[in-house]
């Protein structure tokens, strides 16, 4: 069953096998969120005693690494069992790579916007996804649709 152990599990496996030398930030939380049409994930950060609400740029930077937790949120279709895995991984290569790059993470921010310039697939092509980014392409183009019409 595809639940947030399940999605934990992944984010970890993607984890070791292609960004293993990334070991400092902050403490990371993946989970199933409501289903939507258009987006299949985002990453958010959070301060632990006020789970509920975003935290302010200013306010982040008063705050240390352990009072803060990632969140990446996976759009819940992709749930569904007939969704292969490797979309899944995609998605959560896709908003590691964001707390890589210090957006919605105590990592430190190479760039000014998270997607400036092709960044985000330069670097998951640049650790050996890109046949993850190639088939997720081609399989959202012809199944996705479907997928959000049932
Ligand atoms: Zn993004």
């Amino acid at each position: 069953m595809r639940d947030n152990t399940w999605l934990a599990n992944r984010l970890h496996s993607i984890w070791q096998g292609y960004f293993a030398e990334i070991t400092d930030g902050n403490e990371i939380e993946v989970r199933f969120g409501r289903s939507s049409k258009t987006r299949l994930g985002s990453i958010t950060i959070r301060e632990k005693v006020k789970m509920s609400r975003r935290v302010e740029q200013r306010r982040l930077k008063t705050l240390s690494a352990e009072e803060v937790v990632s969140i990446i949120t996976i759009n819940g279709h992709l749930q569904n069992p007939e969704i292969p895995e490797e979309i899944v991984d995609g998605v959560l290569a896709h908003e590691f790579a964001h707390f890589v790059h210090g957006f919605n993470s105590m990592r430190e921010r190479h760039h000014r916007f998270p997607h400036y310039g092709g960044i985000i697939n330069n670097e998951l092509k640049q650790r050996g996804l890109n046949n993850i980014l190639k088939f997720q392409k081609k399989w959202l183009k012809d199944n996705w649709k479907n997928i959000v019409q049932n």
